[in-house]
């Protein structure tokens, strides 16, 4: 009888103290934040170590650690926030928007009202890539080739997906559609494993270098009517260029569509954690632009204004009005 009284108190006694430590650790700053990326060699992964670089130089501030992982990309990264698995990604704009909405590939799950914006990156051309002395002059040309269309979770996946649904195309129209991951898409085209690699991503990259490097790769355009719909209708997908001279022996403009590359989040994140990692990349803005050459068109203005479908998230609002680059 005494003991099982005792016995009710301890549990009584344990279970306000777990509460209070919840409680506390809600509040508390996160030790720990990680980025979710993209395959090694595109930009996204590049992207989320420099990002993690300059709030792991601010560490006796804060007291976090970042870290930046490779994952399959856009889409990848919106399921992992969702879920509580990650505290920030990189995500093409269509497939933010997507995400907040419940809308396309979102629409299964739901929209995620929890998903927060946080800035936005370098703008990402849709990028068709041949090998030399491939008889494919565009994006029109590739039926009944081998074509890597992206892994699952990949964003790229989802754009050739969407922009194929406006074409009237299927899987089917391919001789073979494969789902490489990025990092692989560039030898298996060299090795004539495939035709074409269909990548949406910041240039330049390793991932679009090497096979121009090794089998003297060509970008092709994507133009005409189809793509002037998606980008009239559309909030996030605007006519692009890749501009001569981004790659060796690339001599001409390459017109082509894009989506802008975007730093997400979630009302789960802490404000001081989104405020500290807002804080280290514009208050070293200047470096973190020279830390890769596709942030070159980036401005501070451009990062707050363009591609956020989601709200921002409160710690970046903070940051955004304390620097005096939002007035509300
Ligand atoms: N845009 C690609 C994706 O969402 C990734 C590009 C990159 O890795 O830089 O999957």
């Amino acid at each position: 009888m005494h003991r099982s009284i005792a016995g009710t108190l301890r549990a009584v006694a344990i279970g306000s103290v777990a509460g209070l430590a919840m409680a506390v650790s809600a509040q508390a700053d996160q030790r720990f934040i990680t980025i979710g990326t993209g395959g090694v060699t595109g930009v996204y992964y590049p992207t989320g170590q420099n990002i993690c670089r300059l709030v792991n130089r601010d560490r006796a501030t804060h007291g976090m650690r970042c870290n930046a992982e490779s994952t399959g990309g856009s889409v990848f990264n919106l399921n992992s926030i969702a879920a509580g698995e990650m505290d920030f990604g990189v995500a093409q704009s269509d497939w933010q928007h997507h995400a907040y909405h419940g809308t396309d590939r979102f629409e299964d799950q739901g929209a995620n009202p929890d998903l927060r914006a946080v800035f936005s990156l370098h703008p990402e051309p849709f990028t068709v890539v041949v090998r030399g002395e491939s008889d494919i002059e565009s994006f029109d040309d590739i039926p009944g080739k081998r074509v890597n269309v992206g892994n699952p979770g990949s964003g790229q996946r989802g754009t050739v997906e969407r922009l194929m649904a406006e074409y009237g195309w299927t899987m089917e129209d391919f001789s073979l559609a494969s789902e490489l991951p990025s990092r692989e898409q560039g030898q298996a085209l060299c090795d004539n494993r495939i035709d074409v690699i269909l990548f949406t991503v910041g240039h330049p990259s390793a991932a679009i270098q090497e096979p121009i490097a090794t089998c003297d790769a060509r970008i092709v355009p994507v133009t005409g009517s189809v793509v002037d719909t998606l980008v009239e209708e559309t909030p996030y997908y605007f006519h692009a260029t890749i501009p001569a001279g981004m790659y060796p022996g690339q001599d001409t403009d390459v017109d082509t569509f894009g989506v802008g590359a975007t730093l997400v989040t979630s009302t789960g994140t802490t404000e001081n954690a989104v405020y500290h990692l807002t804080r280290a990349v514009f208050e070293n803005f200047d470096t973190f632009q020279g830390m890769h050459p596709a942030f070159e068109v980036l401005s501070p203005e451009g990062m707050i204004e363009q591609g956020l479908s989601a709200p921002m998230h409160e710690g970046a609002l903070r940051y955004y009005r304390e620097a005096g680059m939002l007035s509300d």
